[in-house]
């Protein structure tokens, strides 16, 4: 069989597949717990699922425009005037199957084989095999946790130069939960226009933040820069709708056409009925969204206490989402036996910890950062102990 280059040259996600195996391990009876997956453990809230069924007791059951209801349309344009203070048409607006398949259409749409996409790491597993998909070259901007993992405008300025189209953005970050600072932005938006670059500002987990962090959409620093930037959100992560995938971009008419040209003619429109519910989950009460934060900050600071306690680990205290990414290069350098060999990358530790103590992470390298592991706390605070004490026992020196 003849496998096309294209497909040959992208890796499989790795969330997705450390996910599946934790499930296949549950499947075969194993008390396997999952730190896995980035989505809520909460149910999507009662107001949302009663408007899909509703939806489809009418028979909302057709096709619909490709990009989306215009009644979603406008729920979008409302948040994004309220929430972002960023003000679009709705021929501005594009809906789509999740917020990944916005950000594959997105990077399809703007880059040509050859063109640059600065990439600040750590980052989501999907954005490098999508630029790579597209032909187009992703050149990673490293971030220290030393620094928290921020992003300065310094560093992106380095990067830029003839070939550079593009930039990815995302904060809060997925994995490290860095919040970019407000002042860093407003720095890099400025050098967006100077050298006419586009930007993907990734604002999915833009409700998740804790303590003092405040997130800011630069789509809304003036009609210029929203020229230049595509904001992608969505409902899986705000409204625990990871199944239901129902994603948005908001952007440049001229891109928002070629997303949906791209989505026209490979899955058309997103699920008429998770659309109905996407409605209501914006226009409807918004409580769920706190209560989940609520939840999600208490796990957060035991699972980073926690993990700080054990020897050789070190944590940040992430400021958004719902990651905590401890630094392990300590317990790689002493290199732990396993198998008659040394594990000495996070791929063959966190292969360990799932086979030696049942509980499943993405490995940092997955996320272009060897030397950590990423944890999800979107899970019970029972399974947070125990998984950190099964992970305590087979990490101690
Ligand atoms: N962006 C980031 C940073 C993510 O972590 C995810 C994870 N699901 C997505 C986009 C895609 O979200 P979805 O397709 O579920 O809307
Ligand atoms: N975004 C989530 C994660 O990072 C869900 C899985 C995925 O789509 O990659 O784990």
């Amino acid at each position: 069989m003849t496998i096309s280059e294209r497909v040959k040259n992208i890796n499989p996600s790795q969330t997705l597949a450390i996910t599946a195996q934790a499930l296949k391990m549950k499947r075969e009876g194993k008390k396997v717990i999952s730190f896995a997956a980035g989505e809520p453990d909460f149910g999507t809230p009662e107001n949302i699922r009663e408007k899909a069924i509703s939806a489809i007791r009418e028979g909302f059951s057709h096709y619909t425009a490709s990009s989306g209801i215009i009644e979603l349309k406008e729920a979008i344009l409302e948040k994004l005037k309220k929430d972002n203070e960023i003000e679009y048409k709705t021929s501005e607006i594009i809906v789509s199957t999740g917020a990944k398949q916005c950000l594959f259409n997105t990077i399809l749409t703007i880059c040509n084989p050859g063109d640059e996409v600065l990439l600040p790491t750590p980052c989501w597993v999907s954005y490098t095999e999508q630029i790579k998909f597209a032909g187009a070259v992703p050149i990673f901007i490293n971030t220290y946790q030393k620094e928290g993992f921020k992003l300065f405008a310094a560093q992106v300025k380095e990067k830029i130069n003839s070939r550079t189209k593009l930039l990815i953005l995302n904060s809060p970050n997925n994995p490290t939960g860095a919040v970019y600072e407000q002042e860093e932005l407003k720095k890099i938006a400025l050098l967006l226009l100077k050298y006419n670059i586009y930007c993907i500002c990734d604002e999915i987990y833009e409700k998740l933040v804790y303590d003092d962090a405040k997130h800011l959409s630069i789509a809304s620093l003036g009609d210029e820069m929203k020229g230049k930037i595509i904001t992608i959100n969505g409902v899986s992560k705000s409204y625990a709708m990871t199944g239901w995938r129902i994603g948005y971009a908001a952007g440049p008419e001229e891109i928002i056409k070629g997303m949906s040209k791209i989505q026209g003619h490979s899955t058309s429109n997103p699920n008429s009925i998770a659309q109905k519910a996407s409605v209501e989950a914006l226009n409807g009460k918004q409580d769920a969204i706190e209560e989940m934060r609520k939840a999600f900050d208490e796990r957060r600071k035991y699972m980073v206490e926690r993990l700080n306690e054990i020897e050789e680990i070190s944590c940040l205290i992430p400021a958004g989402a719902f990651y905590a990414f401890p630094n392990v290069s300590k317990i790689l350098e002493r290199g732990i036996e396993y198998n008659g060999k040394k594990i000495n990358n996070s791929f063959d530790l966190s292969n360990f910890i799932l086979k030696e103590a049942e509980v499943a992470l993405i490995p940092g390298s997955a996320f272009e950062a060897e030397g950590y592991l990423r944890l999800s706390y979107a899970t019970s605070l029972e399974d947070i102990k125990e998984g950190l004490d099964r992970i305590e026992k087979i990490l101690k020196y």
